[in-house]
């Protein structure tokens, strides 16, 4: 599933694809992908599909940006958010080529490849937005990016002061904007701290810790997917599970050689090693090589 690293990817990769092109075409393959709001519904789409994106034709396609999971992408006055959901993905095709299974928009420049958002589930989507009010649009409701602006320990305990289970807390796109089940997992494991613990709970050493893991996590992860390659998502099953505890339940973890526990915690799995991620307080915890 695409998190923080997955669109970082995405917006290194339409950088390099498309920049500086001017945008001729838009092929709405799935005009419901254009929503009023980053929503997951098929009934927030716009009504009007086409001249929503009519303003984005003609324009010269600005570099990329990305804040938390959001991608924001500026076609002179004109631009647009996308969200990619569970499955969404862009991918470059030349011009004249087939279009890609599960594509929902491509973007044809007047050279270069076309870009397509695909998506086989169809949680993803694309809103409108004025280029000048884009930057505000990819922030809305975002806390700091955690790849880019990670609090270090003391200010990322203030914005995760409450009493919930750190798992679901760093899971809040308000307080951090990036993590999603996958880099939440890992980062904790890389930093010795088991998932159920509450937030309140944490020490300062603690903290400091999870800064430092979670930008070692999102670094690691994003230079795994650096290149050129075409993404694909473990989701999809065509790829080994490249991760220390995500997906790894009773498989030995990477650090003790431990099994790996796995919990439903709030409708979702959570994964971490019983052994390196003690259940109580790791006060007086010594952490082996994070690998
Ligand atoms: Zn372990």
């Amino acid at each position: 599933m695409p998190e923080l690293p997955e669109v970082e990817a995405a917006r290194v990769r339409l950088e390099r694809w498309a920049a500086g092109r001017r945008l001729d075409t838009v092929y709405l393959v799935d005009p419901s992908s254009v929503r009023t709001r980053l929503s997951s519904r098929p009934r927030d789409a716009v009504s009007d599909p086409g001249s929503a994106v009519g303003g984005w034709v003609g324009g010269v396609a600005a570099s990329p940006l990305r804040h938390g999971k959001r991608l924001g992408w500026a076609f002179g006055a004109s631009g647009l958010l996308a969200h990619f959901g569970m499955s969404g993905k862009w991918i470059a095709r030349p011009p004249g080529a087939e279009v890609p299974k599960f594509a929902r928009i491509g973007l044809a420049f007047d050279a270069g490849p076309v870009c397509w958002f695909v998506d086989a589930r169809r949680f993803g989507c694309v809103t409108v937005v004025p280029a000048e009010g884009l930057w505000a649009a990819l922030r809305e409701g975002l806390g700091p990016d955690a790849l880019t602006a990670c609090p270090l320990g003391p200010d990322l305990s203030r914005r995760f002061a409450v009493k919930r289970p750190l798992k679901v807390a760093l899971l809040e796109q308000d307080r951090l904007a990036g993590l999603g089940n996958i880099h939440v997992a890992e980062a904790l494991w890389r930093a010795g701290i088991h998932p159920d613990r509450r937030c309140d709970a944490l020490t300062a050493a603690e903290w400091s810790r999870l800064s430092a893991a979670i930008t070692a996590q999102l670094e690691a992860a994003g230079a795994d997917l650096a290149g050129d390659q075409e993404l694909t998502y473990l989701s999809e099953g065509a790829s080994p599970n490249p991760f220390s505890v995500y997906g790894q339940r009773e498989r030995p973890c990477p650090r003790c050689g431990g099994a790996i526990a796995a919990a439903q915690r709030g409708g979702r799995v959570t994964w971490w090693c019983p052994g390196c991620q003690p259940a109580k307080s790791s006060k007086h915890h010594a952490l082996g090589d994070a690998g």
